[in-house]
């Protein structure tokens, strides 16, 4: 097995999961980058950590299908050979007004960020428990904390990994393996790209820090569960917030 660790994170097209991966990549990990659609942003990303001198991965599929998952992760393994590090960053965020949500758009939420969840914890797992060995982070959300009015689906969702992570921490924490949460405050990525300026300036000046997180600032604390600095956290929610959430 080789000596290099790696990781594996989901949703690293861009936003948040871009600059994980580019973190971890400064580091010398192996990363396997992976996407839903955009493709070609993954594989530009994959051209600049290759330029680090790491090796890397580009993945592609909906974590929301099982089937999908078990083959990134078949996939990443033949690559790798070995997975140190998972992180979920795959999400997908929709603001509607609770009476308007249908079925089909609760089930989609619900689908990418906490049924995404289960399936990338799941499949990873059977190598982890194997090596007695590993760690699983997952993102979650400061409103999977305190609740964002016109985004039930989402704040359920994002509650829910809060639950899985902490219960799944007591499950594996005798094989070796954490399993810890980040749960960041609003940072500036696409996902708020639909916010007006007017309202992304409203929530930086609720932020005691006064200003909106980067997804460096997330990344840094994505970086420290990883790293041997992380080693006796587990079940807990790491949350870069700029003091929105205390
Ligand atoms: P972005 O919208 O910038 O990026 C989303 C990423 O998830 C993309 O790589 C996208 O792939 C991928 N993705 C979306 N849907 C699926 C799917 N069904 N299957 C697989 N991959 C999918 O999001 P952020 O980087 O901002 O967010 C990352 C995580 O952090 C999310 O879980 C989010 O909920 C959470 N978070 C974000 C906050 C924020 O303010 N930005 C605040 C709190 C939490 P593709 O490019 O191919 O579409």
């Amino acid at each position: 097995m080789s000596e290099r660790k790696t990781v594996l994170i989901t949703g690293s097209s861009r936003g948040i999961g871009a600059a994980a991966a580019r973190r971890f990549a400064q580091e010398g990990w192996g990363v396997g980058l992976h996407c839903r659609a955009r493709l070609d942003r993954a594989q530009a990303l994959g051209a600049e950590l290759r330029a680090l001198g790491v090796p890397v991965g580009v993945y592609q599929g909906d974590v929301s299908d099982r089937a999908q998952v078990d083959r990134v992760v078949a996939d990443f393994l033949r690559d790798f050979g070995r997975l140190d590090v998972l992180v979920c960053s795959a999400g997908l965020a929709r603001q509607e007004l609770f009476t308007d949500v249908t079925q089909a758009s609760w089930r989609q939420v619900l689908g990418v960020n906490l049924d995404g969840v289960f399936h990338c914890c799941q499949a990873v797992l059977p190598h982890m428990l194997h090596r007695k060995a590993g760690k699983l982070i997952t993102l979650s959300s400061m409103w999977g904390q305190v609740g964002a009015s016109c985004e039930v689906a989402y704040s359920a969702a994002k509650a829910g990994v809060i639950g899985l992570t902490k219960a799944l921490a007591k499950e594996v924490g005798p094989s070796g393996i954490t399993v810890n949460c980040v749960a960041p405050g609003v940072i500036a990525t696409e996902m708020n790209a639909a916010l007006s300026p007017e309202t992304l300036a409203a929530l930086a000046e609720d932020t005691p820090l006064e200003r909106l997180g980067t997804p460096e600032d997330v990344a840094q604390a994505i970086w420290f569960l990883a790293s041997p600095a992380g080693d006796f956290f587990t079940g807990q929610v790491l949350a870069p917030n700029g003091g929105f959430v205390i």
